[in-house]
């Protein structure tokens, strides 16, 4: 059947006259009554109906023109059931000749519909969730055109903050309402740290709350888009100039397809058909937003997924432009506040008021990566891999954040509420008691006594030295005082950092890792080149040595912060004895200049290695002789043993290290060390986590290094441990076809009552 529009003018004369609806003086409800009628009119339409959703997923009619009076606030729907209801559930437009032979139409004998055939409706959609729906409906065959259905979507906009005011529904109902595409209020993801957090959303780019929808003058309009785009588009090149320099070098792909974006011809054009339709510039950017977030709900693929999302912000981007806003967390976070984010830089995590950030949720994110890692060291819980989070949440909302089963409740009820609360208050009185037992020594059931160290690379991270009882510092990380600085750390700002925290360790010891920067540790004003494999590439001791200048300028620091003292140093991602001895060269030759001019030298001076990538396991016996002490990297060294990047999301599960290759892998590395007298320790994440932790132990390990939150849960698992009963039982497991031996550890643990 051909589709003719009716009324030609009708959607900019429907605006116009929807503009004076929602500026009159008169009580909602009768503003809704008369919004029936208008639109109705305007569309040549019998019927025009609105349908708000209520608490328990039902759809309410709250007015209508052409059905039953009667029927108003009497007729109820679920979400699902009927057309209307299906519309709801599925958060898309329904245009339909003949309503009456689709296989979803449910009759209700009290509105008097049996008469009309056709019948177009359009979701009133406010931050991603369904409030309502707007439905217009004929007697005869009629298939309403394509510019009818999107005046349609821009009534159910301007409908939808009539909604979202509160003054019809009670807000809290209005925040039960349903999810666009049926999106439940529980959304699963994966622990990136862990912990719980009630609070509040603050978008990391925050979506903003378009006010002004209808336009008072289209050309003003029209210009004002040109200078916001003008505007987007040097920011854009602002950010790539900086690219160049090297500073956001993991972005620039991002970048540069926002900037392909931002010139998309399609794009502008679908925004500038908006304004003619009658919007501001800012309400037309977000209505072909709101197309653009139907379409991404729909597509499967990821790569397209990604691109739209990418669009999805650049339009988030061109909204602040048009009202002037700067991006950022602002001031006035809450003071519990929930922070959503896509992707967030650990440097971007720091930016925000740490008494005040309670938890974190992102649409991507790894458990390795380093947000993941400062999270962890602030003790903040953080879900990662939450897909399309940031669209649906709201700044405001309330969320639970439960990075212990890895679930994001949004908006959840009272009762789910005091659940958590009650949850919040158990933990606190788990940490108070492990704090109790600080001083209780990390010894087994069968009396094997455990060093437990924290992985530090903050002034942050001290405090926990002493709050954690813990043995000492197994690994500070230097390279975070550069990650999160402006400007390179210089000479005596970086001796500062280090003699602070020896203080602050008194006579613990604290191994001080040399620089490891590239990868996904960005130092933001170091310039860097371009690589195809970051992870793979030049970083690390790699750099160190082929620019031995900053090594030099680091120890010497180092050097110039221990005088009298220990100083214990270790070089990162070694790959080969060679390299091990070519820093050990340069850091003894320092050691002799630092005497050599007349300052007090360390008291004793220890070098160690991480060990993180694999070849290095096979030099064990050429490495033994010159090195004083050995830490496993699990991070890195599974992502090189089982070539499966730490940061790629979709790997995430794929591979264990509870797994016969990882385990028997780590067998061997410390069999070898321990039988020549080499300490070897173990600071990857996996160290904090009991079942590991327990498991490492079991395969001959007595030093563990992680961060500071999980010394607590660690040694109440060593002091309910039995190694012996341990060692006996994984010898039977390392030779297994298994592709995780998880299951079987945590049944050894349920058995032999060990408190994981
Ligand atoms: C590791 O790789 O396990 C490690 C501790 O180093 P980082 O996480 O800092 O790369
Ligand atoms: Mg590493």
């Amino acid at each position: 059947m051909a589709a003719t529009p009716i009324n030609p003018a009708g959607p900019r004369l429907l605006l116009r006259r929807m503009r004076e609806v929602m500026a009159s003086p008169q009580p909602p409800q009768q503003k809704l009554d008369q919004m029936v009628r208008v639109i109705a009119n305007n569309m040549v339409a019998e019927v025009c109906s609105i349908y708000l959703v209520r608490a328990g997923d039902i759809l309410e009619l709250f007015a209508t023109v052409g059905l039953n009076p009667e029927a108003v606030h009497k007729t109820n729907l679920r979400v699902g059931e009927g057309l209307i209801g299906e519309i709801a559930a599925r958060g898309v437009p329904l245009n339909l000749a003949d309503a009456q032979s689709h296989p979803n139409f449910a009759y209700r004998p009290e509105t008097g519909e049996d008469i009309y055939h056709s019948l177009m409706g359009v979701p009133v959609i406010r931050g991603g969730r369904v409030l309502g729906v707007l439905a217009v409906q004929n007697v005869t065959q009629r298939l309403y055109t394509e510019e009818e259905v999107e005046a349609m979507q821009t009534v159910a906009m301007v409908l939808a903050e009539l909604v979202g005011s509160g003054e019809l529904i009670d807000p809290s109902e209005v925040h039960e309402g349903t999810f666009a595409q049926g999106h439940p209020p529980k959304i699963d993801g994966v622990v990136l740290a862990d912990g719980i957090a009630i609070g509040q959303v603050v978008l990391h780019e925050p979506r903003v709350q378009v006010t002004r929808l209808i336009a008072e003058d289209e050309a003003e309009e029209g210009r004002r888009l040109d200078a916001a785009l003008g505007e987007l588009r040097s920011s854009l090149d602002n950010l790539l100039d900086i690219s160049d320099l090297g500073i956001e070098g993991d972005h620039f792909e991002v970048l540069e397809t926002y900037r392909m974006f931002a010139n998309d011809r399609g794009w502008i054009e679908k925004i500038r058909d908006a304004i003619r339709g009658g919007l501001t510039a800012e309400a037309a950017v977000q209505r072909v937003q709101v197309d653009n977030r139907v379409r991404m709900a729909k597509v499967s693929d990821t790569y397209l997924r990604e691109r739209l999302s990418d669009l999805d912000d650049l339009a988030n981007r061109l909204i602040r432009h048009l009202m002037g806003l700067h991006s950022g967390g602002g001031p006035d976070m809450p003071e519990h506040t929930v922070v959503v984010a896509r992707n967030l830089g650990p440097t971007e995590l720091l930016d925000y008021d740490r008494t005040r950030l309670r938890g974190l949720i992102l649409a991507e994110g790894t458990p390795s990566s380093h947000v993941a890692i400062i999270a962890k060291a602030l003790g903040i819980p953080v879900i990662g891999q939450v897909e399309g989070i940031v669209g649906r949440v709201d700044p405001g909302d309330q969320i639970i954040v439960d990075a212990m089963t890895a679930q994001v409740f949004l908006l959840p009820t009272q009762d789910v509420v005091e659940l958590y609360e009650e949850a919040l208050a158990l933990r606190e009185q788990r940490r108070l008691a492990y704090a109790q037992h600080r001083h209780l020594p990390a010894v087994t059931r069968d009396g094997v006594d455990i060093a437990l160290l924290i992985n530090a690379g903050l002034l942050v991270d001290l405090p926990h030295l002493e709050e954690s009882g813990a043995h000492g510092i197994g690994l500070f990380r230097t390279e975070f005082q550069f990650m999160v600085g402006a400007t390179f750390p210089r000479h005596e700002a970086q001796r500062e950092l280090y003699s602070r925290v020896l203080d602050a360790a008194g006579d613990r010891p604290v191994v001080f890792r040399t620089l490891d920067i590239g990868s996904d540790k960005v130092v933001p004003f170091m310039d860097r080149p371009r690589e195809e494999n970051p992870a793979l590439g030049w970083r690390a001791i790699r750099m160190g040595l082929d620019r031995p200048a900053l090594l030099r300028y680091q120890l010497r620091a180092l050097l110039a912060a221990t005088p009298g003292r220990e100083l214990r140093v270790m070089f990162p991602l070694v790959a080969n004895v060679a390299e091990f001895l070519a820093a050990k060269s340069i850091l003894d030759k320092e050691m002799r200049r630092h005497v050599r001019v007349g300052r007090q030298p360390p008291s004793r001076l220890l070098v160690g290695t991480m060990l993180e990538v694999p070849a290095l396991a096979w030099q064990l016996d050429a490495l033994i002789p010159s090195v004083d002490f050995v830490s496993i990297g699990s991070n890195d060294l599974m992502q090189y043993l089982f070539a499966a990047d730490r940061g790629n999301t979709m790997l995430t599960d794929r591979y264990d290290i509870l797994s016969p290759p990882a385990l028997s892998f780590l067998s061997m590395i410390i069999a070898k060390l321990h039988g020549a007298g080499v300490p070897v320790s173990l600071c990857g994440e996996a160290a904090g986590k009991p079942l590991e932790a327990m498991t490492l132990i079991g395969l001959g390990l007595r030093s563990l290094s992680m961060t500071p939150s999980s010394i607590g849960p660690v040694k109440e698992m060593i002091r309910s441990l039995d190694v012996g009963k341990l060692r006996a039982y994984l010898s039977t497991l390392l030779t297994l076809p298994d592709q995780s031996l998880r299951g079987k550890l945590t049944n050894f643990a349920r058995d032999h009552g060990v408190e994981l």
